[in-house]
């Protein structure tokens, strides 16, 4: 929540707009997570934390998604556009003189420590390079790189199916709506006077089942009418990696010049800005201990 902001400021560019959209609420599924909620609310009271009691949300328009006991409203959370994200930090890249290559890294070789460079790169397009530090962040592709290094980090994939539905007349307005809505850890996103995206499954494995989907939006059976009877414009999957035996993200250095900054599983946008804080803390004292 602090390095958002300063992040988008700093991004945000007439070329490639960038905001967050704020805020979150998150509806509580159950009468602990409700007390929950509460406490945690009123024990950081400059953390933007509001719970909201059951009575108003009954009022919402168009009618919320109804578990009965209250939501916590976080009013510094919220939303990125991860296109317009990656839009972004490339113009931003590219601005600072950053060359960017589309190839695959195939292998990573260690060289003697008599060499300068520590590290030998060989990518898909022919190339073999030579370089002082590696950061590895390749989420699934990681694992490969590393096994030849001697460090097992194995990953699994969850994937995740994404729906935009297009909503009757009766959910036109969206007063009061948040920009994310969130409930029973799926996320209800309005991104039209009548589209919403609702997101995510959670599906172990490489294959989207369509059955998922049709359980997600029915939300526990939470869903209101007019999203149950929503017709579906779009879908799209992608696939998360998720540390085996280990908390995600991994964020080591593995030896001295490479770092592994990867295994992010469902919160890789939103640890975006911390994960390069880290990178970039290793890299200057990689640099001071080499020089
Ligand atoms: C449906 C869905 C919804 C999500 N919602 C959220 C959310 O609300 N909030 C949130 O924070 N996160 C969310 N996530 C998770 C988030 O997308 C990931 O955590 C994030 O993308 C991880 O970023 P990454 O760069 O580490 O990995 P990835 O985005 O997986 O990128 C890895 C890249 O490495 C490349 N690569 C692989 N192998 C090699 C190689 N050998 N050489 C070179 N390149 C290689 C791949 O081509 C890929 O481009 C969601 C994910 C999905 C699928």
């Amino acid at each position: 929540m602090t390095l958002w902001p300063a992040w988008v400021e700093q991004l945000n560019h007439p070329e490639s707009p960038l905001q967050l959209e704020t805020p979150l609420i998150q509806l509580a599924g159950s009468a602990e997570e409700s007390e929950r909620m509460q406490q945690l609310a009123s024990s950081r009271p400059d953390s933007g934390l509001q719970f909201i009691a059951n009575d108003s949300l009954e009022q919402a328009d168009p009618i919320w998604p109804q578990a009965g006991h209250g939501a916590m409203l976080s009013k510094r959370d919220g939303r990125i556009d991860p296109l317009q994200l990656l839009r972004a930090l490339r113009r931003s890249l590219i601005q600072h003189k950053v060359e960017l290559r589309a190839t695959d890294v195939v292998e990573l070789q260690r060289r003697s420590s008599s060499h300068r460079r520590h590290w030998q790169l060989i990518t898909a397009d022919g190339r073999n390079e030579e370089v002082d530090l590696v950061v590895i962040c390749s989420a699934l592709g990681s694992t490969k790189l590393l096994q030849c290094l001697g460090h097992q980090r194995p990953m699994d994939a969850v994937l995740g199916q994404v729906l935009e539905l297009q909503l009757n007349k009766q959910a036109e307005q969206w007063s009061g709506w948040p920009a994310v809505l969130t409930c029973g850890g799926i996320n209800l996103i309005p991104h039209e006077p009548d589209r919403l995206w609702i997101g995510a499954t959670l599906e172990p494995g490489l294959i989207a089942d369509p059955a998922a989907t049709e359980t997600m939006k029915r939300l526990n059976d939470l869903a209101p009418a007019w999203l149950e009877d929503s017709q579906l414009l779009g879908q799209w999957h992608g696939l998360r990696a998720r540390p085996r035996e280990r908390p995600a993200p991994l964020l080591e250095e593995l030896e001295p010049g490479l770092l592994l900054a990867s295994g992010h599983y469902r919160n890789g946008v939103l640890l975006t800005p911390a994960t390069a804080e880290w990178v970039g803390q290793h890299i200057d004292k990689a640099m001071i201990t080499s020089s």
